[in-house]
C-alpha cells in the first residue's frame, strides 16, 4: 500500500469528512464532531471585501475542529486545524451554491499514511507517528522525523554508530556510512534504507520542502519500510 495522497488532498466540509483512518483503533474512520467546526475569514480577506468586484469565492478562511472515531468500542478524538477557502459549486442541474471547504495544517493524533509492520520496533513508530502529524503542515519537519526512524531502526539492529579511524581514534558515522555498511549483513534493507533516506536528506537540506514534493518522494515509504521489521526480528536472533 502505497502512502494515499489523497488523505493530504481531499478537503473536509461540514457535510463530507474524507475516509480518515483512527490510528488508534486501526478499524474505525474519524468523523466531524458535530458543531465543532468553527472557521473565520483572515484579515487580508476582510480587508477584500471592499473591492467593487468581490465574490465569496475570495474568501479565505482559517478553521479548527474535533474528529471522533465512528468505532464505538473506540470514540478516540482528534483535533484539526488549517485553511478553508469557498468554491461554488453544482448542488443539482440548476441550482449553484457556495461551500466551504477546509484543508488541515494540524492533525493530532494523524491517521496512518502508511501500513506499519506490527514488528516495527516502537523507537522507529514514535518517530513515524511523528512524521505523520508534521506532515500536514510541515513537510520538512516530517522528512526529518522519517530520517531518525531510520536512524532507530539501525539502532535496534546494532548497526555501529562509531569506527576507528586509521590514526586509532573513535569517530561518528554518518547516516549513510552506516546504510551502507550494512549493506554487508542485508543488501536488500540496505537498498531499501537508503532509498528512504533521500527523503530525509530533502528534508533537511530545505527549510521549504514543499507538501507536493513531500507526497511525490514519500510515494513508495511503504514499499521500502516493509522490509524493515520482520527482516530486523529475524537479523536480532542471528546477531
Ligand atoms: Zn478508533
Amino acid at each position: 500500500m502505497p502512502v494515499n495522497r489523497d488523505l493530504w488532498n481531499e478537503p473536509l466540509s461540514r457535510n463530507y469528512t474524507p475516509n480518515w483512518h483512527c490510528s488508534i483503533c486501526g478499524g474505525g474512520n474519524l468523523r466531524l464532531a458535530a458543531e465543532s467546526l468553527h472557521a473565520l475569514a483572515t484579515a487580508e480577506s476582510i480587508r477584500q471585501q471592499d473591492h467593487p468586484a468581490w465574490d465569496a469565492d475570495w474568501s479565505k478562511l482559517r478553521f479548527s475542529a474535533m474528529l471522533k472515531c465512528n468505532n464505538h468500542a473506540c470514540m478516540e478524538s482528534a483535533t484539526i486545524a488549517g485553511k478553508g477557502r469557498v468554491e461554488m459549486v453544482q448542488t443539482s442541474d440548476h441550482d449553484y451554491d457556495y461551500v466551504e471547504f477546509y484543508t488541515p495544517e494540524f492533525f493530532k493524533p494523524s491517521p496512518t499514511l502508511i501500513l506499519i509492520p506490527k514488528e516495527c520496533p516502537g523507537e522507529v513508530i514514535d518517530q513515524l507517528q511523528q512524521a505523520f502529524v508534521a506532515s500536514w503542515g510541515d513537510a520538512s519537519a516530517s522528512a526529518n522525523h522519517i530520517r531518525m526512524a531510520v536512524e532507530r531502526l539501525l539502532d535496534h539492529i546494532k548497526q555501529p554508530r562509531t569506527r576507528i579511524s586509521p590514526k586509532g581514534k573513535r569517530e561518528l558515522l554518518s547516516l549513510h556510512k552506516r546504510i551502507e555498511g550494512l549493506a554487508s549483513r542485508d543488501k536488500q534493507l540496505s537498498d531499501s534504507l537508503l532509498a528512504v533516506k533521500w527523503l530525509g536528506n530533502a528534508g533537511s537540506h530545505s527549510d521549504s520542502l514543499s507538501r507536493e514534493e513531500y507526497s511525490t518522494h514519500s510515494i513508495h515509504l511503504n514499499q521500502h519500510f516493509k522490509h524493515c521489521s520482520p527482516r530486523t526480528g529475524k537479523r536480532l536472533k542471528c546477531l
